[in-house]
């Protein structure tokens, strides 16, 4: 007779044996990734820094909830002062959002601050652009959280996508390079690169914002944690005013090695451009040779259209950094492109620190100081000790700006 042993034998004797060696193997298949994961975490911290600081970066202010046009707007959530600001007037100015369609929850977050904070008195229109037509469901949603007028532009593809004299093998390589050092977010993505290049040189072109002189610009996931008590599109017209930022910061040099030299072959080219009382302090200190890094951090700005607009010297600047191909090769934003152009071609007097504004954007902020009028006015729900110039000052180039404004002004004979 032949003895043979059944593959699965129905035995509780051997079925026994099998659960104990399956639940052996488990374990050893357990062990063996714990012991993968902490040499991971021993070896190449590297690796586990850069997932941490990601998932930091990553971490949205927003609360997330899938709202889309289901939540309405609830102005009690944002309790105003009481008599409120009385106005007489209203400038010529609209709010800027870039976003996709994927980004209808932030966009909605944002506008809701902005609402509660600010607009639901004044009325102030939303420009909305995307390099892609925005859904039906991104219109309807948005619209329904302002009364003010909303509009809906796209792109021209020209003028978001990678230009066709761009090098692609020389692009992937250095997107590749880019992508192995530390820190250094979006380092692959071509979509980050065209929105920088776009804000650099395109978003006063579009032709929904030709009617208007002023633009706020909004980003998804912002906050505002202070009542604004004032108009500053009023007060940026008020007081000449052309370019208007909360938070300043120095750019990465991995993501632009070689902007200022790029730059400051520009404008030793073009020095008509340069404005005789202008903000060079805030880039360099040592008049141009070296770069201080420093930029205007243009998630918030507030500018006067006209000044890109009108600028020549602004134009031809974008045109010469497009020409070295720096949005692609390297990863030039739209912050330090600002930054230095701002510095370099408007009268320093023109530039304006609002610093009554509290502001936050992935995790860094702008908080008034509590001593100051703003706070209380403002009935602040922001920590002081959290804002940029106290909790991350080593990251702040306010000194910088600070200094710029207090060169001396050249004077006509
Ligand atoms: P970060 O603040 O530097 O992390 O960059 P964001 O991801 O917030 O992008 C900056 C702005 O550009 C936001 O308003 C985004 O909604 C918008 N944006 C970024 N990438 C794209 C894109 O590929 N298409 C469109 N339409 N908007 C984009
Ligand atoms: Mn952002």
């Amino acid at each position: 007779m032949v003895s043979y042993s059944p593959l699965f034998s129905s035995s509780p004797a051997r079925w026994k044996q099998l659960v104990l060696s399956k639940r052996i193997t488990i374990a050893s298949v357990l062990l063996l990734f714990s012991l993968l994961a902490l040499s991971e975490v021993f070896l190449e911290r590297g690796i586990s820094t850069r997932i941490l600081s990601s998932l930091s970066f990553n971490a949205k202010s927003s609360d997330q909830s899938p709202l889309s046009c289901s939540n309405p707007f609830d102005p009690s959530s944002f309790p105003h002062h009481t008599p409120r600001p009385t106005y007489t007037r209203k400038a010529n100015a609209t709010f800027l959002t870039l976003a996709r369609n994927s980004d209808l929850a932030g966009v909605i977050h944002s506008m809701k601050q902005v609402e509660g904070r600010f607009n639901r008195d004044r009325h102030y229109p939303w420009v909305f652009l995307n390099d892609e037509p925005f859904t039906e469901e991104f219109i309807r949603c948005t619209s329904a959280v302002t009364s003010a007028k909303t509009h809906y532009g796209q792109i021209p593809r020209e003028q978001w996508v990678q230009p066709d004299f761009i090098d692609e093998e020389k692009a992937t390589k250095a997107r590749k390079a880019l992508s192995k050092m530390r820190g250094v977010f979006y380092a692959e993505s071509v979509s980050y690169r065209n929105m920088c290049r776009f804000y650099s040189g395109f978003f006063y072109k579009q032709p929904l914002l030709q009617d208007f002189k002023y633009y706020w610009r909004v980003e998804p996931d912002i906050n505002y944690r202070c009542e604004i008590e004032y108009d500053p599109f009023l007060y940026m017209e008020d007081n000449d005013k052309a370019y208007g930022f909360t938070i300043s910061v120095p750019e990465q040099k991995e993501t632009t090695p070689t902007l200022w030299d790029t730059s400051m072959e520009f404008f030793n080219q073009n020095p008509q451009y340069l404005h005789p009382n202008n903000a060079m302090r805030f880039a360099s200190k040592d008049g141009g040779k070296t770069w201080t890094r420093c930029t205007y951090w243009t998630n918030f700005e507030i500018g006067d259209l006209d000044f890109f607009r009108g600028s020549e010297g602004y134009t031809k600047y974008f045109e010469h950094l497009e020409a070295a191909g720096g949005f692609y090769y390297e990863r030039w934003g739209d912050a330090p492109m600002h930054g230095i152009a701002i510095s370099l071609l408007l009268d320093r007097d023109r530039i304006h620190h609002f610093d009554d504004i509290a502001y936050e954007h992935t995790g860094w902020e702008q908080c008034p100081n509590p001593v100051s009028p703003a706070y209380e006015r403002g009935r602040c729900d922001c920590d002081y000790g959290n804002s940029m110039d106290v909790k991350w000052k080593r990251y702040s180039c306010q000194a910088d700006f600070d200094a710029a404004l207090a060169v001396p002004r050249i004077h006509a004979a």
